[in-house]
């Protein structure tokens, strides 16, 4: 899934590509799409779009009277479409904008279309008022965002919330724009156990993460603007994320992991734990 630095670095793309155009129609291309019903879509239409916006994983399409907040989930892309075909594959939904004459004369018609990839339809976009944006769902559930919580919020929210620190880091209630990916970098970067507990992490812990999110988030935003689209996870530089059995980069030791349902957990024992080996839940039920 997109995080934070490929979330906002697209909205800057999209900005440039889409600020200024026209809207004159919203069309969902299944029931499950738009997500709300009040108000209505077309409220935008023949608005000009400000910009294209950002909080947590989420992509906001600001109009005067309308911010239409899209979610792309695991597999979902909201990508410049100009064959405008009736049934794009894997279509979701997609926003119409005015034709505009380009240098050469020629028209450009280029729609925005939000794509999901596989069965699951999660993706979707919610049409709020500028006013109930941050304060309705989705949005009114995120914690401060990942990149500018200040060391004394993460202490309180560490203090608050007793959890291990790496679903800490994921849990969007908690802080926003975190996955899978960065929450394995935070934790190598910080030096802390990923299963280190919140509560006991004290000042210095949160001062330690919530330096090394926005170290982490920085480089990887630094990546993601020289493209000219958004990563596949693959492409994304990582010190632990995926490297499982690689040196670590900063002290040579084997990078570990522990394994769930729908994440891995990756870790350098010497810079994290204290040179402790975890126990692999994959693996070790082959060792018994
Ligand atoms: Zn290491």
């Amino acid at each position: 899934m997109p995080e934070m630095p490929e979330i906002q670095a697209h909205a800057e793309r999209l900005t440039e590509q889409f600020a200024g155009r026209t809207l004159t129609k919203f069309t969902p291309f299944n029931f499950t799409a738009l997500k709300t019903a009040v108000p209505a879509p077309d409220v935008a239409y023949s608005h000009p779009l400000l910009e294209v916006d950002r909080r947590g994983k989420y992509l906001l399409l600001r109009f005067d009277p309308a911010v239409f907040v899209v979610h792309l989930m695991q597999g979902g892309r909201l990508v410049p479409d100009d064959k405008l075909s009736l049934k794009p594959r894997g279509g979701q939904a997609r926003f119409t904008f005015d034709p505009v004459e380009r240098p050469d004369g020629s028209l450009d018609e280029t729609a925005l279309l939000l794509t999901e990839q596989g069965k699951e339809r999660r993706a979707g976009v919610w049409c709020l008022t500028p006013e109930d944006a941050l304060t309705t769902p989705p949005l009114v559930k995120l914690g401060p965002e990942a990149a500018t919580v200040t060391d004394d919020e993460l202490a309180q929210l560490f203090a608050a919330n007793s959890m291990r620190v790496h679903g800490f880091l994921r849990d969007q209630r908690m802080v926003a724009g975190i996955g899978r990916r960065l929450a394995n970098e935070v934790c190598h970067r910080a030096r802390i156990s990923p299963f280190a507990n919140t509560r006991k992490l004290g000042a210095d812990g949160a001062a330690a993460v919530a330096a090394a999110m926005r170290s982490c988030i920085a480089e990887s935003l630094e990546f993601e603007r020289e493209r000219a689209d958004m990563s596949s996870s693959k492409d994304r530089p990582s010190a632990m994320h995926s490297r499982t059995g690689d040196p670590c980069p900063d002290c040579g030791d084997t990078v570990r992991a522990v394994s769930y349902s729908g994440y891995t957990v990756n870790y350098c024992p010497t810079c994290q734990t204290g040179g402790k080996v975890l126990a692999d839940n994959t693996t070790s039920k082959f060792l018994k």
